[in-house]
């Protein structure tokens, strides 16, 4: 994915295909994935907070596998305005469609019957015997990342003139050099 830049070596999360049930009985795992490094992000830092709670939900329809993907997390990154160092607690939930059936087509019987929300099928050898969600996971985790980061709603950020953080004090800086007003003041000065 662009703009993303990962050490998240540990990161792996995969599923058995025998143990998902063929009689139509959802199968339900979860698990706690360590992680360390960083994930680079437009920009962002995120350095994880601790491990990523993922529960996965599968279940197998005619020879299509649907999967849903939850998991929540936690990251400290800066604020975007203030820079104060900030916990992120993200939670992300994504389905997925898997299909054993090659050259699916687009007006093929079941592709009316996908809920809201799957995505286009994606194509795994019915003879494989896991699996792999790793960058299913990754990618959930990455689209549960917002664009901007803040340490409250109302982050006044940094003053441009001194740098102080003005949701510690007003440092009463003019910021607004802009102001016709503020210019005659100057030229009066
Ligand atoms: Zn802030
Ligand atoms: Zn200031």
């Amino acid at each position: 994915m662009e703009n993303v830049e990962s050490l998240l070596d540990e990161l792996r999360c995969g599923i058995l295909l025998s143990d998902i049930h063929k009689s139509g009985e959802p199968y339900k795992t979860a698990a706690e994935l360590p992680i360390s490094g960083v994930v680079k992000y437009w920009g962002q830092s995120y350095v994880p907070g601790g491990p990523v709670r993922v529960s996965i939900t599968a279940n197998y329809a005619r020879g299509d596998i649907a999967v849903r993907i939850e998991l929540a997390c936690e990251f400290h990154v800066p604020c975007s305005r203030c820079l104060e160092e900030t916990m992120l607690a993200i939670n992300g939930d994504m389905r997925y469609l898997f299909t054993t059936r090659r050259s699916r087509r687009e007006d093929d019987e079941c592709a009316g019957e996908e809920e809201d929300g799957y995505i286009e099928a994606i194509e795994i050898d019915k003879f494989q015997a896991e699996l792999d969600l790793t960058p299913y996971v990754w990618e959930t985790i990455i689209l549960s990342l917002p664009e901007k980061v803040l340490c409250r709603e109302d982050c006044k950020g940094l003053c441009p003139v001194c740098g102080g953080r003005k949701n510690v004090n007003e440092c009463g800086c003019i910021t607004d050099a802009a102001d016709p007003r503020l210019e005659v003041l100057k030229n009066l000065l």
